[in-house]
């Protein structure tokens, strides 16, 4: 079966850029070998983005008017985009049906004799405000849905320039991705994303050795101590402990760099991602059907 990539992250990370880009990434591949590859499987759970610069398969702004939802219920811009995940959700089993119908083979006619390849990805971009589709409801819904039909992969964006800005910005980026971790549940890819405005190096240098972490944060409290601030007490201790978290996160994780602007790195990215399928299929696939 295609392994589903689902992308989140913070509001700008990039993440609609980048499904541009391995989306036209896999097409490339798909126009080289059309007899054997298929083009990816493509769905926008982001209900409030205005254009989608890639043509997407199933796009949830064909069920739900996220305009006419806030309107209707008198929402705010979240409340909106909720509420129209919320709707979405309740024809999960459509979806479903769908999805299975196009990405899985064996539910494709056997009839014909030479039945056209089935795609090798399916690729999710979802919405701006990470929290909405994270902690609700009809997030935790969609995606426990598509783990229970296909190996699925969480691809956290990241940007890279913006969140190496400061330790505590980075600290604060990476508890999100981990706290995601632990709520889904499903394999993750960490993707630094912008690679040519900044390169992973440094983050992935923080991540990897938290003495590196540790010189940097006290190089922040002296330029912060020079300028007269306070700094340091609770935060700096906390940081401190934080950094030795991290190392066993990152083991846990894959972590590449990405420019979706100029495609460095996207390569690397689907080796990740072919790692973390068969992550999937050997310890979350069993851990899935001994709940069921
Ligand atoms: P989303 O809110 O996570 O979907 O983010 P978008 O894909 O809409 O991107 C947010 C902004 O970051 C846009 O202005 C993009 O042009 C920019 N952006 C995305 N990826 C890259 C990248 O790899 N390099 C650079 N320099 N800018 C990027
Ligand atoms: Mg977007």
């Amino acid at each position: 079966p295609p392994v589903a990539i689902v992308c989140v992250g913070m509001a700008g990370s990039g993440k609609t850029t980048f499904m541009q880009r391995i989306n036209a990434h896999l097409y490339q591949s798909h126009q080289q070998s059309p007899s054997t590859t298929a083009p990816p499987y493509v769905m926008n759970l982001d209900p409030a983005v205005r254009s989608v610069p890639f043509e997407s398969n199933i796009d949830i702004r064909d069920s739900v008017n996220y305009k006419e939802v806030m309107k209707q219920y008198n929402l705010g811009p979240n409340g909106g985009i909720l509420t129209s995940l919320n709707l979405f959700s309740t024809k999960i089993d459509q979806v479903m049906g769908i999805l299975e119908k196009r990405c899985l083979p064996s539910k494709q006619p056997a009839t014909e004799a030479k039945a056209p390849p089935s795609p090798t990805h399916i690729l999710l971009d979802t919405p701006g405000q990470i929290e909405v589709f994270v902690w609700s409801a009809s997030g935790t819904i969609l995606l426990s849905s598509l783990a229970s039909s296909f190996p699925t992969v969480i691809a956290y964006i990241i940007d890279t320039p913006r969140t190496t800005a400061s330790t505590s910005t980075f600290m604060s980026n990476m508890l999100y991705a981990i706290s995601i971790l632990y709520k889904t549940r499903l394999p993750m890819i960490l993707v630094f994303n912008k690679t040519d405005v900044k390169d992973e190096s440094e983050a992935v240098e923080w991540m990897r050795d938290f003495e590196s972490f540790q010189a940097a944060l006290r190089e922040e409290e002296a330029a912060m101590e020079e300028r007269g601030g306070g700094g340091g007490g609770y935060m700096s201790s906390l940081l401190n402990s934080m950094s030795l978290v991290l190392e066993e996160f990152y083991n846990a994780l894959s972590v590449v760099g990405v420019s979706s602007m100029t495609g460095d790195g996207v390569e690397g990215f689907f080796e990740a991602v072919e790692e973390k399928r068969q992550e999937f299929e050997r310890e979350y696939q069993p851990e899935l059907e001994r709940k069921r």
